[in-house]
């Protein structure tokens, strides 16, 4: 009915058109985005789409520099499976690295801040693991400032360290390596150094930058060390916020209470959170009834890199949706509706992403620089030609980045990365595993398999010469 309305004719003629593409619709149904394009199209109108004006009616004001202060770093801890990144979590959660408070963080509530001796803090990301991070950024937020990538010194370098490495690096985010378990009598910190730098990267005990300490997450050794190798890290990147102003930041989780609603951790990253404060996150918004920290302890303002757990949305943000302040509740009501109707029309594509098809058009448009490619493969020697021939595509317009490559299956952590770095995946002799395909589905992440090398490197020379010569 609305269409007709703008569209000037009348409703009985929408219908019908909607019939003819054999959708049986109501007066009042919404149409979803592609419907509307081709029906406005059949009386001649063309559907112009403004989703991304609700967005920009969100004002976030650069700040001037001399506002800025200085804030902790926020971390992430990252690894393979059964190395310790859980327990490190916890030993840095329970011991009395925290000064002044005896520990005693009793709730989970997503992220947790620690005060060094010296005063300085740093906030933890609780849900460990790169998956976490990656799927983060890849609904747009990149909270961590700097990863902890744990190592057991007793085992290898395994797939998912090599992974967690990757996501690091491909998010730009520093990394500090925590090689763990040094209380085994099997442990060989030393092995995994060498193997660190057979993968061009060098620990500082070995002639690098990277910082790395050896710890035990059981007994504590080393932690304190490493926390202040992470500070050193954090420094070098001047971390700064401006803690006058209404709060910005990202929601890391969310979950309804029985008795007490809804409650969202989220993490300031710049401003002050008040109680009061009227926030928007994601679809939902509400008046912050009440803020505690991870002691349960009530708190009235949370600064910049403060976690915080708030009463008072009016429903369950997403973890990576961003929270902002309004004066107004109105607004922020109002926008949360739209992004809600958006959403049911299913005419917001966060991100459209890169494919092989397209990337001629892309550069034709002269905003595509890089291509970037996850590449998974059977075994060692084809991902190590694949690489080698793929990166030798480069030219002085297209640079060829391998973000991520390995042996194996393609997981959802590769459908991630890519989402979250607009990447392509090669698979070599693999297909996706689990829910990974549904997942790229979802994302729209081209995935191409080969089982010839030569097919692999000619499609994608194709397809960089077809973006090299838009006038074809
Ligand atoms: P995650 O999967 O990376 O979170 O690993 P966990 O923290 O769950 O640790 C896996 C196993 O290794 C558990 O049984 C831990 O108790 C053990 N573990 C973790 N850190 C250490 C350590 O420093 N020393 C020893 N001996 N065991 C550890």
């Amino acid at each position: 009915s609305e269409v007709a309305t703008m569209m000037d004719v009348p409703v009985t003629q929408v219908i019908s058109a909607c019939m003819s593409l054999g959708m049986m619709v109501t007066m009042n149904q919404r149409l979803d985005a592609e419907t509307l394009s081709i029906v406005a199209d059949e009386f001649g109108f063309e559907v112009e789409f403004i989703t991304t004006d609700i967005e920009e009616s969100i004002q976030v004001e650069e700040d001037a520099p001399e506002d800025l202060e200085p804030r902790a770093p926020i971390v992430t801890v990252m690894g393979h499976v059964d190395h310790g990144k859980t327990s490190l979590l916890d030993y840095i959660r329970e011991e009395n690295v925290i000064a002044g408070e005896s520990g005693g963080i009793t709730q989970h509530i997503g992220a947790y801040g620690v005060e060094l001796e010296n005063g300085q803090k740093i906030a933890f990301l609780d849900t460990p693991g790169h998956e976490a991070f990656t799927a983060m950024r890849a609904r747009g937020a990149q909270v961590t400032d700097l990863a902890i990538i744990v190592i057991a010194a007793d085992d290898d370098i395994m797939p998912q360290t090599k992974e967690a490495i990757s996501h690091a690096q491909a998010a730009g985010v520093p990394i500090v390596f925590a090689i763990n378990k040094i209380d085994r009598p099997s442990a060989n910190p030393d092995k995994i150094k060498e193997g660190l730098a057979n993968m061009n990267l060098l620990v500082e005990d070995w002639g690098g930058k990277i910082q790395s300490h050896d710890i035990s997450a059981k007994t504590g050794e080393g932690v304190k060390d490493l926390l202040e190798k992470v500070l050193l890290e954090a420094e070098i990147l001047e971390l700064k916020a401006n803690p006058n102003k209404p709060a910005v930041g990202t929601v890391v989780e969310a979950f309804l209470d029985k008795g007490r609603g809804y409650v969202s951790t989220i993490l300031v990253q710049g401003g002050t959170l008040k109680i009061g404060d009227y926030v928007l996150a994601g679809q939902h918004s509400g008046k912050v009834k009440a803020m505690h920290d991870e002691r349960g302890k009530k708190i009235k303002a949370a600064g910049p890199s403060t976690p915080v757990s708030i009463l008072g949305l009016d429903g369950a943000p997403q973890a990576g949706d961003k929270f902002n302040v309004f004066e107004d509740e109105r607004e922020a009501k109002d926008i949360a509706n739209k992004r809600m109707q958006l959403q049911r029309e299913q005419s917001v594509r966060t991100q459209r992403h890169i494919t092989l098809d397209e990337i001629g058009r892309r550069i034709a448009l002269g905003d595509f620089k890089e291509l970037n490619i996850i590449l998974k493969g059977d075994v060692d020697g084809s991902v190590e030609a694949l690489t080698d021939s793929f990166l030798k595509l480069s030219t002085e317009e297209i640079q060829v980045n391998i973000i991520h490559k390995g042996v194996g299956a393609i997981t959802e952590s590769d459908v991630l990365l890519a989402s979250a770095s607009d990447a392509i995946i090669i698979g070599f002799n693999v297909r996706p595993m689990g829910n990974a395909r549904q997942l790229a589905d979802k994302e729209e992440i081209d995935i191409r398999m080969y089982s010839i090398i030569y097919d692999a490197i000619n499609d994608l020379k194709d397809a960089m010469e077809g973006m090299l010569s838009p006038e074809m």
